[in-house]
């Protein structure tokens, strides 16, 4: 008789486990309270699905806050391994500027998603739509919430997939810890992550920043630098160039209540070259026109950098400098999680083996964004989704050989 696999939730890291899982040696359910897999995986693909990073291996596991616990499934599948699957499931990919991967253009997120689909039909994976998971039974059986009614079901191995609690609407809402906290495995809060951050701007300077870009900066916060762009917002600040510190920047607001960031605007320049552009002066402009042609400042620049100065400091030229290239902004809070890209929290790691065994649960296993750890956008996330799924399902198919 072949040994049964539920998988409760139908998102990314099912999705892989599930075609991986060999269907000689088991027989495998998916058990998803949508009527659909994927959900949050096609909203993902919304402004081009970002599927991994084509950032060299050793570089790669260190984006992840905390790391340790991913190294062995990342290098046992890593984005160049997953890069190979997904070409071998059919989906041709390409490498964008910023060295993120995506499926070729013409590919859309709906076809990778029939892809994995194709493969786990292939694989007699039989699908539970509509069964919301509900907690345990006194033997751990799982108890779920159908149309017809509360169903119990046992299986030998069950791998939880529950993903974070970031855009519920996708039906990943996170509000099953209290499940595992009754049976004694620590959960933690979930927070927003790669989110927009709160920034209390001037009231006079909104209307002049609202939506505007900021591009080709860098900032700091504590000990981490990020290079890249954000946007402006009457509610504070987004984008990829912020999303890589929201780690510091949550940790930050946890201790003093504020987050300081540091924006450098002109990075690739030093503060003598700066000095030095702005002593060339035209006397037929204003000292404002002159800084901003020779520093090639756009309208969103100067009045940030005019919110932040006296005017005297303004028109001092060694100061002007040092706020070009160390403006400082706090950030007071987090943006809500119900908009944020994801989510930190969930299962705390220490309740896990190295093969994402719940340590107080035998053969009850967990993957995917429902761990509490934290990866940048970029394609980090899905990317150590994929890993932990191929790695828990090469594991399980070696285990029971
Ligand atoms: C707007 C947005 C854009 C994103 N863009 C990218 C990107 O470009 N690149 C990238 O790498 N990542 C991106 N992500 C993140 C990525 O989509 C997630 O990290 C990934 O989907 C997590 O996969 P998962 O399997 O852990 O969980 P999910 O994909 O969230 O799946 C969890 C599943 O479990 C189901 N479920 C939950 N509770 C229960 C229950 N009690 N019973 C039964 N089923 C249940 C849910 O309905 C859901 O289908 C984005 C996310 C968002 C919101």
């Amino acid at each position: 008789m072949k040994k049964t696999i539920s998988i409760i939730g139908g998102g990314a890291s099912a999705l892989i486990l599930a075609c991986e899982l060999d269907p000689k040696i088991f027989s495998v359910s998916i058990f998803e309270k949508n009527n659909a897999l994927g959900r949050k995986f096609l909203v993902a693909g919304d402004g081009g699905l970002n599927l991994t990073h084509s950032e060299n291996e050793g570089e790669f596991v260190l984006r992840y806050t905390p790391n340790e616990f991913l190294r062995q499934a990342f290098s046992h599948f890593s984005n160049k391994k997953f890069i190979e699957w997904i070409n071998a499931l059919g989906i041709e990919t390409f490498v964008g500027t910023s060295g993120r991967l995506f499926p070729k253009k013409g590919i859309k997120p709906i076809d990778v998603l029939k892809r994995f689909e194709e493969k786990i039909k292939k694989n007699n994976v039989i699908l539970n739509f509509k069964h919301e998971w509900k907690g345990f039974e006194n033997n751990n059986e799982l108890i779920f919430k159908t149309a017809e009614g509360n169903k119990v079901i046992k299986s030998d191995i069950v791998i939880f997939c529950l993903g974070g609690a970031s855009w519920p609407v996708t039906g990943s809402k996170g509000d099953w810890r209290s499940l595992f906290e009754i049976k004694s495995v620590k959960t933690n809060s979930f927070q927003a992550s790669n989110c927009s951050f709160k920034v209390d701007w001037p009231k006079n300077i909104i209307n002049d920043i609202e939506g505007k870009p900021l591009k080709n900066i860098s900032i700091t916060c504590g000990d981490k630098m990020h290079a890249g762009e954000i946007v402006l917002t009457t509610f504070g600040i987004e984008g990829s160039g912020v999303y890589p510190l929201s780690s510091q920047i949550r940790e930050q607001i946890k201790e003093n209540e504020i987050a300081k960031i540091i924006i450098d605007l002109k990075p690739l320049l030093s503060k003598e070259d700066c000095l030095n552009k702005l002593f060339n002066l035209d006397p037929k402009l204003s000292y404002t026109e002159n800084s901003a042609k020779n520093l090639n400042l756009n309208k969103t620049q100067i009045v940030l950098l005019k919110s932040k100065m006296s005017k005297n400091d303004f028109l001092d030229p060694v100061k002007f400098v040092n706020n070009l290239k160390a403006l400082e902004i706090h950030i007071s809070a987090l943006g809500s999680i119900e908009d944020a890209i994801s989510s930190v929290g969930g299962i705390s790691l220490n309740q896990i083996t190295e093969n994402f065994e719940l340590k107080k649960i035998k053969n009850n296993y967990v993957i995917g964004e429902m761990l509490d750890y934290d990866a940048p956008t970029g394609g980090y996330l899905l990317q150590s989704c994929f890993s932990m799924g191929k790695y828990l399902a090469d594991h399980l198919n070696e285990i029971a050989k």
